[in-house]
């Protein structure tokens, strides 16, 4: 059986002060029925993996270099550089990223590869825009941004994989139980026989009221959580009823 992520994302949110709040207020005991993640902004992951040390959270990265080895490449951040302070997974290709800095699929797709050698995990962000969606592009968009990652990635098992329908980020717009089941469903069948043990993930405005009819689907393993993420007491919750 595969154990649930609900991973945090906090985008570009947070200060020192929020952080430690958070943590005061989270509270977290690790339970073994489920996988908890926050990835906060990089330049906090150190102070927040102390602030959370004794609660069993799993620290993420929002992104992370394509480039395996360290070198001259200004702003990047390494997946070793990650490993070394702890992070366990790097989102990677997440919907922002690919719209506000033109992250390509292929991009994407080393951006996983590049985790993987260092040994992190990458959540790789799949989603439709809601002009794709209206043109029953859906599954072809998920399945050519997933194909790039399957092309270079030979361990599919190394994979958490994330269906965020770009237009449910943000919006208060869920994709509906059952719409996010037929793509999770697509998803697992594209990744083969290992996809068995993937987590794929649902994001798109995940809130505690919404979470347990999402988790109750059959290939829905867990949540990408955006803006409820950084109410610690909300987030709680829908990491509860993944539990
Ligand atoms: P919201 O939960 O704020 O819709 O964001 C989802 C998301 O983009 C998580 O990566």
């Amino acid at each position: 059986m595969r154990r649930p992520l609900v991973m945090g994302n906090w985008k570009m949110n947070g200060s020192q002060a929020f952080n430690r709040q958070w943590a005061a207020d989270f509270q977290w005991t690790q339970s073994p029925s489920v996988n908890v993640a926050i990835a906060p902004p990089a330049l906090y992951i150190a102070q927040f993996a102390e602030l959370v040390a004794q609660q069993g959270i799993w620290l993420a990265a929002q992104d992370v270099s394509e480039q395996l080895s360290a070198g001259a490449f200004t702003g990047q951040l390494q997946a070793e550089m990650l490993t070394d302070l702890g992070v366990r997974y790097a989102i990677v290709g997440h919907s922002e990223r690919r719209q506000f800095q033109a992250e390509s699929d292929e991009l994407v797709a080393n951006k996983a590869v590049a985790a993987i050698s260092a040994g992190l995990t990458p959540v790789v962000c799949v989603g439709e825009t809601l002009a794709e969606r209206e043109e029953n592009k859906t599954l072809a968009v998920i399945e050519r941004q997933l194909a790039a990652v399957l092309d270079v990635v030979r361990d599919v098992s190394k994979l958490v994989v994330a269906y965020e329908p770009v237009w449910a980020i943000g919006t208060g717009k869920t994709a509906s139980p059952e719409q996010a089941q037929s793509v999770h469903a697509a998803i697992r069948q594209q990744l083969g026989g290992a996809g068995e043990s993937v987590n794929i993930l649902y994001g798109g405005s995940v809130k505690a009221a919404n979470a347990q009819d999402l988790f109750s689907q059959v290939d829905i393993d867990g949540a990408l959580v955006g803006g409820a993420a950084l109410n610690a007491g909300e987030f709680k919750q829908i990491c509860e009823s993944a539990a």
